[in-house]
């Protein structure tokens, strides 16, 4: 067997020891005489997991007690579309700072619920750097300021959280949430699918502050209501067990692994690795995002001759090194490092891609 270094945008890379604990347990967890996936929501066994991830994440991330944390269903894209129908009342304001791909899928998401008041955008310069926060203009009576920390297709990561006053700030944090430590109290909200750095897709975690608990919100249904969720501890329905279970092997591991704090310092050496090639490539590698916001989680960059893209992704992959095809909206080529992608991968691609450039240059 032979894993190659896998920089997949999402799903994406996870721990080998997280898999071969869960390939392990797969056929009897834990002397249950069952798999995990098999066993009952409500059982002991499963609660157990269910309640130890919750913890596990609230040690990471130092989440304070007045914020209820959930797993859902529906991914990211559905919580864009709960959270205007939960915290805002129809036809109320609420404000999208707006730098890449997710943040135009939180506003049409929103759109249907919500007054959305575009408060600032990079979309004129293409979506390379994150509008000064003196530039933003926010509505007076807005429900909620919205942003994305990291844009995963753009590659533009906030390396700040901007002061919005009393607005509650709600942050899609899909594809950096346990990056680096966080002061989780500087936002109302903060979400993500699992499918960058928690573990596999299928489960989204949702950190609510408990006083937006008590908005009225939209006329809605029960199972779109966070209250309902937080009543039932995620378990309103059925929850996804596998999906949670395993987002709790990857908890484990990153404790294990020294935490956050340590995770942000191998996320700042393996993108600043990549940087450098690609800045020092003399142009033969590009990557167009403004330094500062360039983003420690998926780095974006082009060739100088697209006629070199294919054998550059067919000599990358006979080098063991796959999924660096750029999303179709941009071109070009992508290595997302999450958490899990070690350090000997990124470097690995340093390597190729310097030897890739003298081959070709
Ligand atoms: C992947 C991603 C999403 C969409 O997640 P789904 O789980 O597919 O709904 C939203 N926002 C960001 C920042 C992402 O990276």
């Amino acid at each position: 067997m032979t894993r190659a270094y896998n920089f997949s945008a999402g799903p994406a890379t996870l721990p080998e020891t997280v898999l071969q604990q869960a390939q392990a347990e797969m056929l009897d967890w834990h002397g249950a005489g069952a798999s995990i996936v098999e066993l009952s929501h409500r059982g002991p066994e499963f609660l157990q997991v269910a309640q130890e991830a919750e913890a596990d994440l609230r040690t990471l991330m130092a989440i304070p007690d007045d914020y209820a944390v959930l797993f859902l269903q529906g991914g990211a894209t559905a919580q864009q579309a709960l959270i205007p129908l939960n915290f805002a009342v129809p036809g109320q304001k609420a404000d999208y700072v707006l730098t890449g791909h997710w943040g135009k899928t939180a506003i049409k998401q929103a759109r249907p619920y919500v007054d959305v008041n575009i408060a600032a955008s990079s979309e004129n310069g293409g979506f390379r750097g994150i509008p000064a926060r003196a530039d933003w203009r926010l509505s007076d009576d807005a429900a909620y300021v919205h942003v994305t920390a990291n844009e995963t297709i753009h590659g533009v990561e906030f390396r700040d959280t901007h002061d919005v006053g009393d607005v509650p700030l709600v942050a899609d944090f899909s594809s950096s949430i346990v990056s680096e430590p966080l002061d989780v109290s500087k936002y109302a909200v903060i979400y993500a699918g699992a499918q960058k750095n928690l573990g596999p897709v299928g489960v989204s975690v949702v950190i609510i502050r408990r006083d937006l608990l008590e908005r009225a919100g939209q006329p809605r249904a029960d199972i779109f209501t966070y209250a309902s969720h937080v009543a039932k501890e995620s378990m309103l329905n059925t929850p996804p067990t596998w999906n949670w279970y395993l987002a709790g092997l990857v908890f484990k591991w990153m404790l294990a692994q020294g935490g956050v704090e340590e995770f942000a310092r191998r996320n700042a050496r393996k993108s600043a690795l990549l940087y450098q090639v690609i800045d020092n490539s003399g142009g033969f590698y590009r990557n167009e995002v403004e330094p500062a916001v360039r983003s420690r989680m998926n780095v974006p960059f082009f060739l100088k001759d697209e006629a070199l893209n294919k054998p550059f992704l067919d000599e990358a992959k006979t080098a063991g090194l796959i999924s660096l095809k750029g999303h179709r909206a941009l071109g070009g080529m992508r290595a997302s490092i999450y958490n899990a992608m070690p350090e000997e991968g990124v470097q690995a691609l340093a390597s190729f891609m310097r030897d890739f450039q003298q081959r070709h240059g």
